[in-house]
């Protein structure tokens, strides 16, 4: 069976069927004398469930922490919610129903509302209403809530969707993996079961379907594969699988927090991609040896005004103390293309991509750009901080954003704020003009940061989000990896260097190529560190470089992909 690969890893276990009992609700409809009666009986139900969440909450923050134990405050809002009480008690005096079908209507209507939402995560956010929701029903029918917290053996826990109490008060040294019908990869249980690092596999749609319980189950939490009752062979295929995704991981335990340098001395910086400052714990575990994007316009997006000057400080500044003194590099805000802001009057454009965006539209609304600008300067006094301008096409756009660089630095120094005088600047490569002229654009700035995402779509002319056009996306296209070389040398010509954010950085086989064409830093999702780390550590510069020369010849990106499987096959690595 195929689902929704949730968390890494492959198990083998019993399976365990998590099953509620349903609750028949009584939808008559009941006389005015009768509604009293039933708003106090919600109330009492309402009151238990606040109590049982407490209760949950505490047990979670002293077995898991607090970012585990937030779920069960949020929780606790639901149910204590004005609006969400407002409308029981409407549909229990004017539409005359028991608190049951009143509770149930409630719950349907605000979830539905939830998962209409543009945003994943507040769509996710439907199931704490439906968990709080079911909580207070079963409190209502007096019915005792099933619990996962006495398992006999380890097990495979296989259900409809598990909600935030079922694994929070469940016996996590007993589970060993989750197969759900419901969810996707930032559902509840997805998260959860990456926390507590154990197999999962999401959205089946039908497991607890064809399972009974007790059956032998395989868990493949990679591929997002589930084998109910394997035969002989299967077992063996995913024994053998288990134990060599065990030894990688091993493995990669092993050199994680090493540098990356390969066999013959050439050392790179291994740095992290993040969205918000909670990523950063994240990369530090990786061993990511610095910050090499922060990508800020999450900043600036689901609210409905601009985040002040004070609260982008805080942000920057909780990243910058928390990596010491690793370099961290803050882009400005890379709005416009795809991402819009609501409350910011965004042209509707035939050509986005190509239209307002980024430093563009930074360079238009001084106001925005120098409060970022200063809260970043602010910053940089409390660590290594560097800064960025994304979608640079020329000179004047550098001139342009330095020069209102100046002016925020003026304004500090007139209030006597401390920044670091000597702040880095560098731009990233994400057009093919700034790829061209960048013997010239490296004059005015300390280093360069290649935004391959971008540069191949706006080389190959391919947008980067059409799903009928994404086999041409090709960031291996020679095109690509020319101008890429063809900027790294500008660099270093210059005596400076070069880095790498683009989702290319992180892919293990581009990564020897870019080690051979000199690549100074590659900026990945912090996931991906170790096994790029491996790739450079197992290493040699001399035959990277060499490879770049063959590379370089060739035509189509399908040849460099050829050349580049060969070439790893041939060397074990
Ligand atoms: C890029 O374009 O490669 C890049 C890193 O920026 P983003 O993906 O945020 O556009
Ligand atoms: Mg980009």
């Amino acid at each position: 069976m195929k689902g929704i690969a949730a968390s890494p890893g492959i198990v083998i276990a019993k399976v365990f069927k998590f099953e509620k009992p349903d609750i028949m609700i009584d939808h008559n409809t009941i006389s005015e004398k009768e509604t009293r009666a039933e708003v106090q009986r919600f109330n009492k139900a309402k009151l238990k469930t606040k109590n049982q969440l407490s209760d949950i909450a505490k047990k979670t923050l002293a077995a898991m922490g607090k970012e585990e134990s937030k779920i069960f405050d949020a929780q606790i809002m639901v149910a204590e919610d004005p609006m969400f009480q407002q409308q029981i008690e409407q549909n229990i005096n004017d539409k005359r129903l028991k608190a049951e079908a009143a509770l149930d209507l409630a719950v349907k209507t605000f979830s539905a509302m939830f998962e209409s939402l543009e945003d994943e995560y507040m769509r996710e956010r439907a199931a704490d209403i439906k968990d709080v929701g079911l909580r207070i029903l079963y409190n209502l029918a007096n019915v005792e809530i099933v619990s996962l917290n006495h398992l006999d053996a380890q097990v495979v826990i296989v259900a409809e969707d598990l909600t935030p109490s079922d694994t929070a008060q469940m016996d996590t040294e007993k589970v060993r993996g989750f197969v759900t019908n419901a969810g996707g990869r930032t559902s509840h249980t997805a998260i959860m079961a990456r926390t507590l690092e154990i197999p999962a596999v999401v959205g089946t749609k039908e497991i607890t379907s064809i399972v009974k319980g007790e059956e032998t189950i395989i868990v493949d939490g990679i591929e997002g594969v589930v084998i109910v009752n394997p035969t002989e062979e299967e077992l063996n295929v995913f024994q053998e699988k288990r134990q060599a995704y065990i030894e990688k991981i091993k493995a990669l335990e092993k050199i994680k927090q090493l540098p990356a340098v390969t066999r013959d001395g050439r050392k790179v910086q291994l740095a992290a991609n993040i969205g918000t400052p909670k990523d950063v714990q994240g990369a530090l575990k990786s061993g990511a040896e610095g910050v090499g994007l922060y990508r800020t316009e999450f900043l600036y997006m689901n609210r409905t005004a601009l985040p002040t000057e004070d609260e982008q400080f805080e942000a920057y500044k909780a990243v910058a103390v928390a990596m010491k003194d690793r370099p961290v590099i803050i882009r400005t805000l890379d709005i416009g293309g795809d991402k819009a802001l609501s409350y910011m009057n965004f042209p509707k454009e035939l050509n986005p991509f190509l239209g307002w965006r980024a430093v563009r539209m930074c360079l238009d609304r001084p106001d925005i750009f120098k409060t970022q600008l200063r809260a970043i300067l602010r910053a940089s006094d409390e660590g290594n901080l560097a800064i960025m301008y994304p979608m640079i096409t020329g000179m004047n756009e550098i001139h342009r954003a330095n020069e209102l660089l100046e002016t925020a630095k003026e304004e500090l120094r007139e209030k006597d704020t401390p920044f670091d005088e000597d702040i880095k600047i560098g731009i990233m490569i994400e057009t093919p003009a700034a790829a061209v002229i960048a013997d010239q654009l490296i004059k005015k700035v300390d280093f360069f940061s290649i935004g391959t995402n971008d540069l191949t779509q706006y080389t190959l002319a391919v947008d980067r989000g059409n799903e009928k056009i994404a086999h041409l996306y090709q960031p291996l296209h020679p095109a690509v990896l020319h101008l890429v070389k063809r900027i790294i040398d500008a660099s270093h010509r210059a005596g400076k260097w070069t880095g790498l954010c683009g989702e290319l950085a992180g892919d293990e086989r581009a990564a020897i190529l870019l080690l051979g064409m000199g690549l100074d830093e590659f900026s990945m999702s912090a996931v991906s560190i170790p096994k790029v780390k491996q790739m450079i550590r197992n290493a040699s510069f001399r035959e990277a470089q060499k490879l770049v020369e063959q590379v370089l010849e060739m035509g189509t990106a399908e040849a460099v992909k050829d050349c580049l499987d060969k070439f790893l096959k041939i060397r074990g690595l």
